[in-house]
């Protein structure tokens, strides 16, 4: 299936499945050596990273623990840049190594407001690993430590994104057909 409406949107089919997996293949290679003895503690960030969360830490054969927080973040094909508190961090995050899992990170303005909340609770250390990110969207320079796939700057679904509520369970990456003018 290549090409898929949602709702009022088309979409065609960006990164197959199989991209993304090897995509997070080397990114858990990259966590995995970095955090080998250090136990740290993801942080999945809801809805759009459980899908990414759940495929990288079953790639990873390292003690970790993993919890997830929800954020009010998008509305509609435009970030907003609204995001509201952290709700459900209830691990003590002093002392221990965090790495916050997005979805995708465009703006910046959901991870910087994620790392604000962390950085409140003493952590020994914390970087941010996301499925994807859209370098000519982002507005911030906390620099994003951890990407599995750079794409351009197109509205996508699937992988656990979704458009207004569908498109999270497609496997792969679809990006939106945009009418021509
Ligand atoms: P940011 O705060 O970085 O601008 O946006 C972060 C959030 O906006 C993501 O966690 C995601 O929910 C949403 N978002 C940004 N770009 C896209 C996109 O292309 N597709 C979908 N489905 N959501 C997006």
């Amino acid at each position: 299936m290549t090409r898929i409406r949602l709702h009022d949107l088309d979409f065609e089919l960006f990164l197959p499945e199989a991209e993304v997996n090897a995509a997070i293949d080397r990114l858990a290679g990259e966590l995995r050596a970095k955090y080998h003895g250090k136990r740290p503690l993801f942080v999945g960030v809801l809805n759009g990273a459980f899908f990414f969360a759940a495929e990288l830490v079953k790639r990873l054969d390292i003690e970790c623990e993993i919890t997830f927080v929800k954020v009010a973040s998008y509305l509609g094909t435009h970030s907003t840049g609204r995001v509201t508190d952290l709700i459900g961090l209830n691990e003590r995050i002093e002392g221990r190594h965090i790495v916050v899992l997005e979805d995708i990170v465009d703006t910046g303005n959901t991870v910087k407001h994620i790392l604000d909340a962390l950085a409140d609770h003493h952590p020994a250390s914390v970087s941010i690993a996301t499925l994807l990110f859209k370098p000519d969207a982002y507005t911030q320079t906390i620099p994003i430590d951890h990407v599995a796939v750079r794409i351009p700057n197109a509205f996508v679904v699937g992988s656990g994104l979704d458009h207004d509520g569908l498109g999270r369970n497609l496997p792969g990456i679809y990006r939106i057909i945009t009418p021509a003018q």
